[in-house]
């Protein structure tokens, strides 16, 4: 039975961690590939609570220290050097991440703060090896348009991804540093989304914001969102680490349904941090932090954003992915599945020349179809479709051209391939014999099928199909 969210006083926010594909971490030189399998040797730490400066430890401080844990680190060559191990201060901020994030942070219509400080976050779970993770705000109040309204977007920062938990028991945990420190972006909304479905509009407008610019990883792992809830009499809960799309709105639904029932049996929802599971449940992590956790990271001089470089950056914005679609679907008249898969890939420049060069059809279905099955370089790509020009090929022959390229034969060569290929008017003249020798055919419930399986059997390989059916058609009306 679903919820009547409006009476339950729905509201939620999303919190998007994206890493960025960029080639060094964030305050380092280490590589942020995350392709080290091999880790060379392993430390170990303990982490000691200490009062903060007003004397107090924090409740989720206190919580954490309860439960006396070692916390080992793997240490990996290429992805990891004396700053993970907190053995030495961070270097400064990498230009080319902040570049990434400030963008973002334009195409959410954020104002951009007139100095980037980099602070420090207490996080006590060992996931960061100085005991803190660096994060730096590089936009606010912004919105995003959704069919449902404008939601706020309250924050954009640049931070540095945590260690990755290897393996874990109630007395250790094995963290991998390979992870720690690659940029990430985080995007976090206003509690602006009422229903279930509201989360994972938004959730997926967010990250095509992020694709748009090019320098979103992609994978398992490179994307991850919370999400925050509270109902009317509720408390907010932060559910962490929805990994699929599709799971936001069962979690959603299901965290509205936990409150509800709490409230009903006369408890008090507390403030938790709450763990996604895959089947739409969420269990109990952690309460929640105090918020004005922050503090600066007095290794890293602040950076200085000047009026006149946003009003340069905001000139240069990438196309957001769902104008580029639009465009490409009514500029070439494909369809919306076909448009998406080049524009998700990556694709839609290399297309647009590409169809300026050849056949749209054509160009699509290499670009979709077959772009995994055959690696081929761009500028081979697009030579090879300027020297085909508008011809159909026959997909035989196609795949084999693609095979060829794939393994670096040179486009002319590969051409040759055409030779194969029938004319026009070679096909005409097959179909009309077909017809003279067999006019039967003609006779058949389906006159055109009858006649394409004759006249494919004899030119398989040597004509597209779709072109063979073409000329049939043209033939059977004269
Ligand atoms: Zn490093």
């Amino acid at each position: 039975m679903s919820l009547d969210y409006k009476k339950l006083g729905l509201k939620a926010g999303v919190e998007i961690h994206q890493q960025l594909a960029i080639k060094h971490k964030l305050f380092c030189q280490c590589s942020a590939a995350f392709q080290d399998k091999e880790p060379v040797f392993e430390i170990k730490r303990k982490l000691r609570p200490v009062a903060g400066e007003l004397g107090d430890i924090d409740v989720a401080a206190a919580f954490e220290t309860l439960k006396d844990k070692t916390f080992r680190y793997k240490v990996y060559l290429n992805e990891s050097c004396a700053v993970e191990l907190d053995s030495e201060p961070p270097h400064p901020l990498n230009r080319e991440a902040l570049e990434i994030a400030l963008q973002i942070a334009l195409m959410l219509n954020c104002e951009v703060p007139e100095e980037i400080e980099v602070m420090r976050k207490t996080v006590l779970d060992g996931s960061n090896t100085s005991g803190f993770q660096r994060t730096a705000l590089v936009g606010l109040n912004g919105w995003l348009q959704t069919s449902f309204g404008r939601v706020g977007i309250t924050n954009v920062c640049l931070e540095e991804d945590a260690c990755q938990i290897i393996k874990k028991d109630k007395k250790a945990v094995i963290y991998g540093l390979n992870r720690l420190g690659i940029p990430l972006v985080e995007i976090g909304t206003s509690p602006d989304i009422h229903t279930p479905e509201q989360a994972r509009e938004v959730a997926e407008k967010i990250g095509m914001v992020l694709r748009s610019t090019g320098r979103a990883k992609r994978g398992i792992g490179t994307i991850r969102q919370d999400v925050n809830i509270s109902i009317k009499g509720g408390a907010r809960c932060e559910i962490k680490g929805v990994q699929k799309l599709n799971l936001l709105p069962r979690i959603v639904e299901s965290e509205a349904q936990r409150q509800k029932e709490v409230i009903k049996k006369g408890k008090g929802v507390t403030r938790d941090v709450r763990r996604a599971l895959p089947n739409g449940r969420t269990e109990f992590m952690r309460p929640l932090p105090g918020a004005a956790r922050l503090y600066p990271e007095t290794d890293i001089p602040p950076i200085q954003i000047t009026a006149k470089r946003l009003r340069e950056m905001r000139k240069t914005l990438p196309e957001l992915l769902d104008k580029k679609l639009g465009k490409i679907m009514k500029r070439y008249s494909l369809n919306e599945e076909i448009a998406g898969q080049i524009v998700s890939l990556g694709k839609a420049e290399l297309f647009e020349k590409a169809a300026r060069l050849s056949d749209t059809k054509l160009a699509a279905n290499v670009l979709t179809k077959y772009s995994r099955q055959f690696k081929i370089p761009d500028d081979r790509l697009l030579e090879f479709f300027r020297l085909l020009g508008k011809k159909a090929m026959p997909k035989e022959v196609l795949e084999k051209m693609l095979e060829g390229l794939s393994k670096g034969r040179p486009v002319k060569e590969v051409l040759k391939l055409e030779g194969k290929v029938l004319s026009r008017d070679d096909i005409i003249k097959i179909v009309q014999d077909i017809i003279n020798k067999t006019p039967q055919a003609l006779n058949a419930p389906r006159p055109e099928q009858a006649l394409m399986g004759l006249v494919m059997r004899e030119v398989r390989g040597r004509a597209p199909g779709a072109l063979v059916m073409k000329l049939i058609m043209k033939e059977l009306k004269k």
